[in-house]
């Protein structure tokens, strides 16, 4: 029988820990909130140069949930949030060298040459097209099979890279992009369901689309959150987590915290040891399959006359079989506004991911030489940079691999064996920034079934 959660601890306060901690506080839990470093956020990170305003992680939150939108109302947000330029829903794709918008009409979508007529047509295909009966099958496999190879090398390729930083040859259908498999094993079509599924999207709390920052950026949100709960330890590096006489203790190196009825803890995968979770060997080396590729992001600002492309949109991305070195870039100051001083573009690329491993870990001399010889082809650059950075990300998104069940069966099990210790962040239930709120808010909801009041 589950215990009454008085007093609870989270470990690490990226946008997981911190939504559910906010939520339990509002149920009147005690909520104790751990972060190693001396910020809150975790990968969501602003940092403001001047009139520079750059993001080392998400750029960008994707508004289409009642619930994510209520919950930043709830905040007090919504005067400072930041709805993406018009311009931004325009999205580019590389093609034999040259940027091409991706189609947003049927007749732009008739008149691409993003798609060869071929390909066009085999799209039309789509719903005569039976379902798989691999239950856990690749976006690739997925794609190649329902929509045709172009779709998959122009359209899905880079679209993975933009999002996991990852190929669709190595995700699961099912778990990275658990919408479309709905719509083939509900409605048999992704063109069928996306047309038949529309009302029952709208019934299950979908909102209108809007793409989302916030005045100062993304870590306004975090921060904000932060700002609102009452007990925050930043600088405290959690490295034991502890039962005693029933109830959880965590040890800091400034000491021992506790006790708790419940701990849950929000750090990567990767950071999960013996001395954090009692599991056992076996159960590690599982959990150490997730991987995250390396990222390299570069932010480069330039004046406005250097570069030839009217940058009018979101940014554009590379698909793998125009062999280039990086995966895409975004026009941040298009997108934004108060992203770069005047007269000046911000750009943010991304290098490495799945596809490139090798490339993120250059050295930052050598990657601004090979994004600047990108850029030149692909944009028309004239001029040196006028603003310049590089972070680099080791470990940057889980990919949910093909296989992923038996990640979310060993999370369960140890949860199982370790009653009052959840496992909680973007290797379960979505990687987005919205998903993370959602799943914060919904384990903050169940722990709140025990909680007292
Ligand atoms: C480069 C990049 C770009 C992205 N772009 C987007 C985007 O545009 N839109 C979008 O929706 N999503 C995007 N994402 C994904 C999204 O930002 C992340 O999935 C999400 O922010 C992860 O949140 P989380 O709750 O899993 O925690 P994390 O961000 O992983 O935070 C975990 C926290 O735990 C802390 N920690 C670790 N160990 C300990 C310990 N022992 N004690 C105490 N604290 C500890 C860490 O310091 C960290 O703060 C992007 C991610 C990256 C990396």
């Amino acid at each position: 029988m589950s215990k009454k959660i008085y007093r609870l601890a989270i470990v690490g306060a990226g946008i997981t820990g911190l939504v559910t901690a906010w939520k339990l506080q509002k149920f009147g839990v005690e909520v104790d909130l751990f972060e190693r470093k001396a910020e809150p956020g975790g990968a969501i990170k602003t940092v403001k140069d001047g009139d520079w305003q750059v993001e080392y992680g998400p750029n960008t939150l994707l508004l289409k949930d009642r619930m994510v939108a209520e919950f930043i109302t709830e905040l007090g947000l919504n005067g400072e949030k930041k709805t993406a330029n018009p311009e931004a829903s325009k999205r580019f794709i590389v093609k034999n060298g040259e940027l091409q918008p991706l189609p947003s009409t049927l007749k732009s979508a008739v008149k691409t040459p993003l798609f060869s007529m071929s390909g066009k047509l085999r799209v039309l295909v789509e719903p005569f097209i039976s379902k798989s009966s691999n239950p856990d099958q690749t976006v690739a496999d997925f794609v190649e099979r329902r929509l045709g190879t172009e779709m998959l090398d122009y359209a899905i390729n880079p679209f993975v890279a933009g999002i996991y930083a990852n190929r669709p040859e190595y995700l699961s259908l099912r778990h990275a992009f658990p919408v479309m498999d709905d719509l083939e094993q509900e409605y048999g079509s992704l063109i069928w369901g996306s047309i038949a599924g529309a009302k029952k999207r709208k019934e299950r709390g979908r909102i209108e689309r809007e793409l989302i920052s916030f005045e100062k950026g993304m870590q306004q949100l975090p921060r904000t959150i932060a700002d609102q709960l009452n007990r925050v330890y930043l600088n405290h590096e959690i490295r034991s987590v502890q039962k005693k006489d029933g109830k959880w203790e965590v040890e800091s190196s400034l000491g021992k915290f506790g006790t708790y009825d419940h701990v849950i803890i929000n750090t990567p995968i990767y950071k999960l040891n013996k001395d954090l979770i009692s599991a056992t060997d076996e159960e590690l080396k599982t959990l150490n399959k997730v991987t995250y590729p390396p990222l390299s992001v570069m932010l480069l600002g330039f004046k406005k006359e250097d570069i030839e492309h009217e940058l009018d949109g979101f940014g554009f991305l590379v698909p793998e079989i125009e062999n280039r070195k990086i995966l895409g870039a975004l026009f941040s100051s298009t997108l934004f506004e108060g992203r770069a001083p005047k007269g000046m573009h911000l750009l943010t690329v991304f290098v490495g991911g799945g596809r490139q491993p090798q490339l993120a870990e250059k050295d930052s001399e050598e990657l601004l030489t090979i994004v600047m010889e990108e850029l030149g082809e692909l944009i028309g650059l004239s001029g040196e940079p006028q603003f310049k950075d590089h972070i680099y990300w080791p470990q940057s998104i889980p990919g949910y691999h093909t296989g992923y069940d038996e990640i979310l069966d060993t999370i369960k099990n140890i949860e199982e064996r370790n009653e009052g210790i959840t496992l909680a962040g973007n290797f379960r239930n979505g990687i987005s920034v919205p998903d993370c709120i959602k799943n914060g808010l919904k384990l903050a909801d169940d722990l709140a079934g025990n909680v007292s009041y």
